[in-house]
Formats: C-alpha cells, structure tokens, sequence
C-alpha cells in the first residue's frame, strides 16, 4: 500500500513528537517529506537523523549553520516564509500542522489551497481567519481534520450522521489548575502554578491558555468553523477528569460522547487515518475501576475569557483576531512575569474595545490587524 507522506509543522513540540511516535510505530504506513521547527535545532538534528525528510525548516536563522554541518542528507531552509512552502509541497499528501499561534495561518491556508489534508493541532488558524479558510476549502479538495481532542470526538461522534441533525454541541473542559480557587487566589497565581496542568503535559501556550479557560473559548470557535455550527449550540462544560472529550445532542434527544484517557496520540492518529482507524499502541482505560465522572458549569465571572471569546465570533470580522493576537502578547507578557495573571482577560478586553477594523476579510488585513493589535497588547500597562 502507498505510505503517507507527512509535512509535520512544529515537529520539535508537544504535538510534534507525538506525531512522530505513532511514524515510528507504523513505518509502513507513513513517510516523513518535511519537519520544522523555530529553534530547538538539536532535537530537529535528531529527527532529521532518524526519519530522513527530504525537506527541513529552521525558522530561527541563526541556527542554520548548525543543522547544515549536522545533517546532510536533506535540504536545509530557513525562515518564516518556507512555512507555507513545506504545507504545499507537491509530494506531500497530509501537513500535520503543530505551530503554534497566529504563526501557524499561512500554512494552513497554504496547504488548504494545494488541496491537502490538513491534520490541524494549531486551532488558532481557525480563530483569526475561520471565514478565510471554510471559503477556501469550498474551492478545493482539501480535508481540514482537527487534532485538538474535543473536535475530534465530535468529528468522531458525527460519523454517520448529518450536521442537520445537531441540536447542541456539549464541549468539555477540564477546568485546568485554578477550577476550584476563588478569585481572590486567582490574583496570586504564579507562572510556575499556571504552567502546570492536572491532567494534560503540552506546550507553555496552550498550558496557560488552559488556566484561564481561552483555550475553550478558542476552541469553541473552532468547532463553530468546523462543523459550521452557531455559537449559542455550542456548551462549555466543565468535567475534570477529561475522560470525556466532548458530547453531541441530535435533534431526537440522543447523544453521543466520545471516551478515553487524556492521551493526545489518539486525536492525533485519527486525524491521519480518517475515517478509517489503525491500531495505536498505547494505555488504555480501565474500566474496572472505580471512577467519578463529574459536571459542573463554567463560572464565566472567574473565567472571562470564555465569554470574551464567544462575543467575539457573535461580533464576527476582526474581533476573534483581535482577541486572539491580544491573547497571545498577554500570554508571553505573563510568561516574562511582565504583568499578573488576572491581567492576561484584561489586555484581551481592553484590544477588544479600544480596536476596531471594518475592512473586509482578506489574509493581508489579517496580518496589519494582528500586527496592530499586538503593538496595542504590548503597550498597555498594569
Ligand atoms: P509546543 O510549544 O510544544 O510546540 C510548538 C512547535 O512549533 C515547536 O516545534 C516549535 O519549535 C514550533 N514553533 C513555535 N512557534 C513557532 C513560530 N513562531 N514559527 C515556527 N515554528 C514555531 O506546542 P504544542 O505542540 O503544545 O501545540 C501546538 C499547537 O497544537 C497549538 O496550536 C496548540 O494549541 C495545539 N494543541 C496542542 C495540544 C497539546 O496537547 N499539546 C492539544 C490540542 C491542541 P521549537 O521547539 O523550536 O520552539
Ligand atoms: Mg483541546
């Protein structure tokens, strides 16, 4: 059988080296065309040696030099701009996309446009240009499937069925490190507390964006652009053994959720394989023991980002861009220790009302909003 061959964006990440494991368990079924990475050019070095891509991308330039002397045997680029250019190589068939941030749009659109499948982890692509995107995908014969694991089980529960028949999209969240702290503590939160997620190990962004719930205000207007859905079906719900990755309600009163333990690799393989599955050697649940599944609502009064991110897609336009480049200076801000934690809401909610943009949407706009909003994010103090 024909191997697939894979363009794996980000490959030097959380969702990049996984992706490489399941290669190493299915050699036969997939082939390694690209890798990149934006400066851990050791690890790339490693990779290199190990899966011999034909293409490998530094973004970081000054790197260069160094993965050049180490590894010969495959075309050495460097760049932002070779980004989008590994997403439409001709002889690549799936661009696993594991940037993360605005960073990660280009080649999403890039690879949408040059017909692929696009295994998509970085959900952000979504968030600022959603309209962009399902605009393009009409005009081609691109797949985008989603990796994040709350859209791939609705992708999985969907099998069957029609998006007619969705009544409401019930999407859980773990509620991360700070569920149960009052908003006072909220106010105290360290970056080495916020870094540390009970139940996932992923990379610094969406590890706080987890803390603060945006990461499911992003993910709802993920799954608005992917199933095509309006934001009032979709639910947030807190459940925080993340066993359950998220629930669909049809219109007869049934639902049906997907299950397993919190292990990215299982997302991740679908979004290759759809709709087909393929034998992943990894734990499994334990049904024997004894277990509470638990549900308890949002308190959008202590997580405000769930709700900034709702009335952005409602707003429409720019607004989820805004949101998302204002979030994303915040989160490095936080990360820096340049504000507190309760001020990563704040910076979203001051972009959001002080920036304003009518124009209509095209990829150039996006990047002098993102560009605008992020000089904005950066310069408002505590
Ligand atoms: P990581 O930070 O672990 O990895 C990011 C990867 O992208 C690394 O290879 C990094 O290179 C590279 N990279 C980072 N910034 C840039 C940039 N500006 N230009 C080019 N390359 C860049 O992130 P994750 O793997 O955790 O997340 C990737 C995406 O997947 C995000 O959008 C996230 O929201 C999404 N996601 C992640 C999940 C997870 O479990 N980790 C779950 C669901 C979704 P280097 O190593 O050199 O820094
Ligand atoms: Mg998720």
């Amino acid at each position: 059988m024909k191997k697939q061959k894979l363009a794996i964006l980000g490959s030097t990440g959380s969702i990049g080296t996984q992706t490489l494991d399941i290669v190493r368990q299915h050699p036969e079924k997939f082939e390694v065309i690209a890798l990149s990475a934006n400066s851990n050019w050791k690890l790339l070095a490693e990779q290199v040696r190990e899966f011999n891509p034909e293409y490998t991308l530094i973004v970081n330039e000054s790197h260069t030099k160094d993965l050049e002397k180490e590894c010969t045997e495959t075309k050495v680029l460097s760049g932002s701009e070779h980004l989008s250019d590994l997403a439409s190589l001709k002889n690549v068939d799936t661009v696993l996309n594991a940037l993360v941030g605005y960073a990660g749009f280009d080649s999403t659109l890039r690879a949408v446009q040059a017909g692929k499948r696009i295994a998509l982890a970085n959900k952000e692509s979504l968030v600022v240009g959603g309209e962009i995107i399902t605009e393009e995908l009409k005009r081609s014969d691109a797949e985008l499937i989603p990796v994040d694991s709350e859209h791939s089980a609705m992708l999985q529960c969907l099998a069957g069925e029609s998006l007619d028949d969705i009544e409401k999209i019930i999407i859980t969240a773990s509620g991360g490190p700070f569920r149960t702290f009052t908003k006072q503590q909220m106010k105290e939160v360290t970056v080495e507390q916020a870094l540390n997620h009970p139940n996932w190990n992923m990379g610094a962004k969406i590890t706080i964006d987890s803390s603060t719930m945006m990461n499911k205000g992003l993910e709802i207007i993920e799954a608005h652009w992917l199933f095509d859905i309006p934001v009032h079906k979709i639910q947030p719900v807190i459940h925080p053994q993340s066993i359950i990755h998220s629930i669909i309600t049809f219109i007869d009163g049934s639902s049906k959720a997907q299950l397993g333990l919190p292990d990215m690799k299982v997302p991740i393989i679908y979004a290759l394989t759809y709709p087909k599955r393929l034998q992943l050697d990894t734990p499994r649940m334990d049904w024997n023991d004894v277990q509470n599944l638990t549900f308890e609502p949002v308190d959008y009064d202590k997580f405000p980002c769930v709700r900034l991110a709702m009335e952005s897609i409602e707003k429409g336009g720019y607004a989820p861009a805004i949101l998302n480049a204002a979030n994303e200076v915040a989160v490095q801000r936080f990360l820096n220790k340049e504000i507190g934690y309760i001020h990563i809401p704040e910076i979203v909610e001051k972009s959001l009302a002080n920036i304003d943009w009518n124009d209509s949407l095209n990829p150039e706009t996006l990047k002098e909003i993102d560009k605008e909003t992020r000089n904005y994010a950066k310069s408002i103090t505590k």
